[in-house]
């Protein structure tokens, strides 16, 4: 048995009955990591921090490199942070550390999460464990490359359109958006505030929920955080779903999509079907509208939030060109000029350009009525339905270079999975097959907010009547 392709539930039985001691699976895990480390560039750097010696998950956990550990580098995978330290604890790495969990280190990712393929690190791209041609996806796709190739028990990684469950769909494991406000952001680097969520990237459901119960809670900290009760989320897995009424937008269901995918997904719904759910027919009209409003939204927060990085306060400063302009002007322009990458550039510039005096009601103000219309859809929807299904996105994982010249194709694979950020409900990417490159194919359901325990309800059921979470990417 392979340590590093257990479970963290499995694992924690095997610590429990005294089987084996969770030295022996730090070890077995940090031993993986390092070993194929140069084949997948998903963990960026390993922390330097002292062993957890109690807690009931004594396990190794890897982080999205824009979560904030206390005296660790945090870099967002960009240069522009080379250097920067975190002067405290995320929230979720404090509840992290409460349980005993052993932190390994920071995981490639987009350049401060914009992309969907990771190869906008400024560090490379992290490469897919199942064929190390393809991108993992992104921008959490560290994450979801080290969780598929054993390198981490399980992750977490932040979710702004589409950045847990993209990469989890292209790597064949379980990613989670939980609703808005569920997890603290406190101490995650903000790339769109009012979108962000942290959430988990597990090799199965039951480990989705068991890191949801750890990291879920109010924070005071995070003023969006919400102050509701936080449920124990395995008792949720009762593999019922009787009655269940489940909804297939056909706003989702459309060309373009892999043929492959399509059927994939198609058959989970047949399965759903007989395992005694009620399907049927739903519409989001405003579906359409997802990808511009988002891209106009994002990057306006973007900019803004980005406006910190300017050599004065964090990491990286720039030497000052004798340029005859004011000393402070050249240090902000020149540091920002050598830090951000050309995807950060081109997400600044559009978010300024859509907040600019004269064009603020054109699209920053238009794309916040729009948000609405969207949000709508779902309430409407969720009348009628408990959970709605689609593919999590288009395709399968593409290909190195295949879309990083043309960011617009790029933005498009985000198509199913932005409307859930924009609503602020939860969602879950979950694996329902492999196409014929053997590349794995992604599940999306999506909940009311507050509704993680139906997400998990549903998504179990179909993993446990199903094979594709017992697979795991040879490498
Ligand atoms: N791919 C989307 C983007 O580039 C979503 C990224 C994310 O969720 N962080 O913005």
């Amino acid at each position: 048995m392979k340590l590093y392709d257990q479970t963290a539930q499995k694992l924690k039985e095997l610590i429990a009955s005294g089987d084996i001691s969770p030295q022996a699976i730090q070890q077995a895990v940090e031993e993986r990591a390092r070993a194929i480390n140069p084949r997948t560039n998903a963990f960026l750097r390993f922390y330097d921090l002292p062993c957890t010696q109690h807690g009931s998950f004594r396990l190794p956990i890897g982080l999205k490199d824009n979560l904030s550990v206390k005296n660790q580098l945090v870099g967002c995978a960009s240069r522009i942070l080379e250097g920067y330290r975190a002067p405290y604890d995320a929230h979720v790495v404090e509840r992290l550390l409460e349980s005993g969990a052993i932190l390994q280190g920071a995981l490639n990712m987009d350049e401060f999460a914009f992309g969907s393929s990771t190869e906008t690190s400024a560090f490379g791209s992290a490469r897919n464990p199942w064929d190390t041609e393809r991108v993992p996806g992104g921008s959490s796709g560290g994450s979801a490359a080290a969780v598929a190739a054993g390198q981490t028990i399980w992750a977490l990684g932040s979710d702004t359109g589409g950045s847990i469950r993209q990469p989890a769909s292209f790597c064949g494991i379980v990613g989670l958006k939980p609703t808005y406000g569920r997890i603290s952001r406190y101490g995650l680097v903000a790339f769109g505030s009012s979108l962000d969520q942290i959430g988990p990237l597990t090799k199965d459901v039951t480990d989705s929920a068991l890191l949801l119960n750890i990291i879920s809670g109010f924070d005071p900290k995070d003023s969006t955080s919400a102050n509701c009760p936080v449920p124990d989320y395995t008792q949720a897995l009762t593999r019922e779903i009787k009655g269940l009424r489940i909804g297939i937008p056909r706003e989702y269901f459309i060309d373009g999509i892999q043929p492959e995918v399509l059927n994939a997904v198609q058959s989970a719904v047949k399965l759903l079907e007989k395992a005694g759910a009620q399907v049927k027919d739903i519409s989001l009209a405003h579906t359409k509208y997802a990808v511009a409003t988002y891209y106009i939204l994002a990057t306006a927060e973007a900019s803004s939030n980005l406006a910190r990085f300017d050599g004065v306060k964090y990491g990286r400063r720039a030497q000052s060109r004798s340029s005859g302009r004011p000393a402070i002007i050249d240090l902000y322009e020149t540091t920002r000029e050598q830090g951000f990458g050309d995807e950060a550039k081109r997400r600044i510039m559009l978010g300024t350009y859509v907040l600019s005096s004269g064009y603020y009601d054109a699209f920053y103000l238009r794309a916040q009525k729009v948000r609405t219309l969207i949000k709508k859809d779902f309430e409407q929807a969720f009348n009628e339905v408990d959970v709605i299904v689609s593919p999590t996105a288009p395709t399968t994982a593409f290909r190195l270079g295949e879309k990083i010249n043309d960011p617009l194709s790029m933005y498009l694979s985000d198509i199913f999975t932005i409307p859930a950020n924009l609503a602020g409900i939860p969602a879950i990417s979950l694996p329902c097959g492999f196409d014929s490159n053997q590349m794995p194919v992604g599940l999306q359901m999506m909940a009311s907010p507050f509704a993680e325990e139906t997400l998990l309800r549903t998504a179990f059921a179909y993993e446990q009547a199903t094979p594709w979470h017992t697979e795991r990417a040879r490498l």
